[in-house]
C-alpha cells in the first residue's frame, strides 16, 4: 500500500513530524520531488533534527529511505546530512538513491544566487539552493542523471563542455561573474561519483518488487499545494510539483498504487517567500503567533528567516486538499492557538465586491480580501491530551468547523511537536 503525506498549504505544515510518526508502521519512505531547499523539523528520542534532503523515515532501523528520480539531488549535502545524524547517535540508515535522479550542480546554486541578486526587490525569495536553475536545466535536457557518473567519461566531458559554453555566455554578459571550467566540473563529478556509489539503485524496479511483496510505502512531500508550479500561486511557487499525484512520477510507481493521500493541514497559516497571502496578519498580532508557533517559533528550517503569519484560510486549504486528492487530513500545531480569546478563520475571499469560496488564479488572488468568521478560543494548554473527547469543547468546535469547511475527514489532530503528541479520531 502506498500512502502519500503531503501539505495543503504553503509548506511547513508539520509533514516531517507526521512522516516520522507514521514511518514506524512503514517499510519504505521516499522523497519524490524538491531538494534541500526546505526543511522538516523532527523531534524524537534521538533529539531535534532539521532534515532537508533525507526522508523523515531515517530514524528507524527497519525502514529503507529512498531519494526518488524526481528529487534535485545535492550529493555533498546528502552525505553531510547523513554524517550529521549519525554523529548525533542515529544508526546509519539504509539509503537508496535513484540512478535516474538528477544531480544538483555547483553552478545551479551560483545561478540561483546571481539571479536573486539581479532581480533585487522583485526576487522570488528563493532559498538559493539552486532549485529553479536545476529544474530549468532538467526540462531543457541539459541536466545530469546519477547514472551518467558511471557511464562513458568522454561523453560526460563533452556534455560538460557544451553546458559550460551555454552557461558562460550568461555568466560573462548578464551576471559579470567568473566563468565555469568544464575540467574542474568533471573532477567534482568524479568526487560525487565516489560519494554516491554505495547508494545507487534502480529505484522503480526495487519499488515494483516491494509493491508485489505488499510492503508499506510512504511518499513524503515537500512544501504544499499552494507552491505547486501548476496549481499553486504561480509564479511564486517552487519548481517541482508538490502534489501527491507527482509521487507516482518522482518515485516511479503506478499512480493507482497511491491509495491514501494524507494531507497535512496547519491550524493557522504561515508562508515563506513572496506572493499573495490573503489571511496574512502583521505587527504584534503576527509577532506573538510567530513566537509561539511550531516547536520554537515560526522561522525557516533552512534559512532561519521569520515566516509570514496568518489565520487559518479555509478557502486556500479546501482548494489545497482538493488538488492533492485528500483522503484524510491531519490538523497540526493546534496546541499553539491556546492563548487566544477568539480565533478568526478566513471563510471567503472578497474580490471586486463579490464573495467567493473558490480559490482564484493569481491575478484575482492579488486583489482578494479575507472574509472572517470568529470562533471562541479555549484558553488552555492541550498538550498531553490523548483522547479527542478530552479536548475542550471550543477546541473541538474549531477542529469540526475546519473539517466542515474542508469537506474531508480530519482523522488526526497533532497537539505538540513530539512523536506521541497525536490524537487519533477514527
Ligand atoms: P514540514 O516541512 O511540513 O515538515 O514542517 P516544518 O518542520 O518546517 O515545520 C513544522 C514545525 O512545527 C516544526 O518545528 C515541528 O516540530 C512543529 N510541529 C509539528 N507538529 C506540531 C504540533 O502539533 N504542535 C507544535 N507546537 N509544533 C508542531
Amino acid at each position: 500500500m502506498v500512502r502519500a503525506i503531503v501539505g495543503a498549504n504553503w509548506g511547513d505544515e508539520g509533514k516531517g513530524k507526521i512522516t516520522d510518526m507514521l514511518a514506524k508502521e512503514s517499510d519504505i519512505i521516499i522523497r519524490f520531488q524538491g531538494g534541500s531547499n526546505a526543511g522538516h523539523t523532527i523531534i524524537n528520542d534521538y533529539g531535534k533534527f532539521a532534515l532537508h534532503i533525507l526522508p523523515s523515515g531515517v530514524f528507524y532501523d527497519h525502514t529503507t529511505s529512498i531519494i526518488g528520480n524526481g528529487v534535485a539531488l545535492n550529493i555533498p549535502y546528502l552525505v553531510g546530512e547523513l554524517k550529521d545524524i549519525t554523529s548525533k547517535g542515529v544508526p546509519m540508515p539504509r539509503i537508496l538513491v535513484s540512478d535516474r535522479a538528477q544531480i544538483m550542480m555547483p553552478y545551479h546554486i551560483l545561478f540561483d544566487t546571481y539571479e536573486e541578486a539581479r532581480l533585487a526587490g522583485r526576487s522570488f525569495g528563493s532559498t538559493k539552493s539552486g532549485i529553479a536553475p536545476f529544474y530549468s536545466d532538467k526540462y531543457a535536457k541539459i541536466g545530469f542523471q546519477v547514472c551518467e557518473l558511471f557511464g562513458d567519461e568522454t561523453a560526460l566531458m563533452e556534455k560538460l563542455e557544451n553546458v559550460c559554453a551555454l552557461k558562460n555566455v550568461l555568466l560573462e554578459h548578464l551576471y559579470h561573474k567568473p566563468l565555469l571550467d568544464p575540467k574542474e566540473l568533471f573532477d567534482t563529478m568524479m568526487e560525487y561519483k565516489e560519494m554516491i556509489a554505495p547508494y545507487v539503485c534502480d529505484v522503480s524496479r526495487y519499488l515494483h518488487d516491494a509493491l508485489k511483496e505488499g510492503k508499506n510505502i510512504l511518499l513524503e512531500g515537500q512544501l504544499g499545494s499552494l507552491k505547486d508550479p501548476d496549481h499553486g500561486i504561480y509564479p511564486m511557487v517552487t519548481s517541482s510539483s508538490t502534489l501527491a499525484a507527482y509521487g507516482a512520477i518522482g518515485a516511479g510507481i503506478p499512480p493507482y498504487e497511491i491509495k491514501n493521500i494524507t494531507t497535512v493541514v496547519k491550524a493557522y497559516s504561515s508562508a515563506v517567500g513572496a506572493g499573495a497571502f490573503v489571511s496574512e496578519i502583521f505587527g504584534d498580532e503576527a509577532d506573538e503567533l510567530r513566537r509561539r508557533g511550531g516547536d520554537g517559533g515560526e522561522f525557516g528550517a533552512t534559512t532561519g528567516r521569520p515566516r509570514r503569519m496568518g489565520w487559518f484560510d479555509a478557502v486556500a486549504t479546501r482548494y489545497g486538499c482538493r488538488i492533492q486528492g485528500t483522503t484524510e487530513a491531519v490538523l497540526t500545531v493546534l496546541d499553539v492557538l491556546g492563548y487566544l480569546d477568539e480565533i478568526p478563520i478566513c471563510v471567503g475571499y472578497e474580490i471586486d465586491g463579490k464573495i467567493t469560496r473558490d480559490f482564484p488564479t493569481t491575478p484575482d488572488l492579488e486583489r482578494a480580501k479575507p472574509v472572517y468568521k470568529t470562533l471562541p478560543g479555549w484558553k488552555c494548554e492541550i498538550r498531553g491530551i490523548k483522547k479527542y473527547e478530552e479536548l475542550p469543547e471550543n477546541c473541538r468546535k474549531y477542529v469540526e468547523t475546519i473539517e466542515e469547511e474542508l469537506g474531508v475527514p480530519v482523522t488526526m489532530v497533532s497537539n505538540g511537536p513530539g512523536r506521541d503528541d497525536i490524537i487519533f479520531r477514527r
